[in-house]
């Protein structure tokens, strides 16, 4: 079985989550399976770095983005640092906020933790509309590191989330579309 096959018998939908109307992708039976998480964390390293080159960190979103973030950092042997909702860092940060669909949303980044001129792979569960990605991007660049280029397990195609985040950087992984 292909690594896809697996992802798509493990990611699971939810209807109607978190509002009627929404197909959530839920990756959580992803972790009951170490097998398949380190699988998930060797293809995006193969991937990103045969196909788009050098990674001195990686950003991992909150929160999915953590659990493969994690493995992907220690694969490397790179360090990592977590983009988080506002007020969650508790030293100094910068911010940055962006338009949901409905409202807005802030993420902040610690400050100071981005060495000069890092070359930084932003890494999260899943690209939808990108604005999450996208203001990840925002805030290492705030930070003065290299957007290096993006990971994700899944991708909702249908929601073009690529036309946000690839004016940061055209280096893109998705193990999975939707
Ligand atoms: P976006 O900013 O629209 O690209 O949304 C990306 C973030 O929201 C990611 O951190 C995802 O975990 C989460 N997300 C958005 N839509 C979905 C969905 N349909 N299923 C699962 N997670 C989602």
């Amino acid at each position: 079985m292909t690594l896809k096959d697996k992802l798509d018998l493990a990611i699971r939908n939810v209807p109607d989550f978190p509002k009627p109307g929404i197909q959530f992708k839920d990756i959580t039976p992803i972790f009951l399976d170490a097998k398949l998480c380190d699988e998930i964390a060797e293809s995006i390293v193969n991937n990103f770095l045969h196909n788009h080159g050098k990674v001195d960190a990686v950003c991992a979103i909150e929160s999915r983005g953590f659990f493969i973030g994690i493995l992907i950092a220690q694969k490397l042997n790179i360090p990592l640092f977590p983009v988080r909702k506002k007020g969650k860092l508790p030293a100094e940060t910068k911010s940055f906020t962006y338009d949901l669909e409905y409202g807005t949303s802030t993420l902040e980044i610690h400050t100071g933790v981005i060495k000069p001129h890092w070359n930084v792979m932003i890494h999260d569960d899943l690209l939808a509309t990108g604005g999450t990605a996208m203001a990840a991007a925002e805030l290492v660049q705030m930070e003065g590191g290299n957007v290096a280029g993006f990971s994700f397990i899944a991708e909702l195609d249908f929601l073009n989330g690529k036309d946000k985040i690839l004016p940061y950087s055209k280096n893109l992984v998705s193990l999975i579309n939707y």
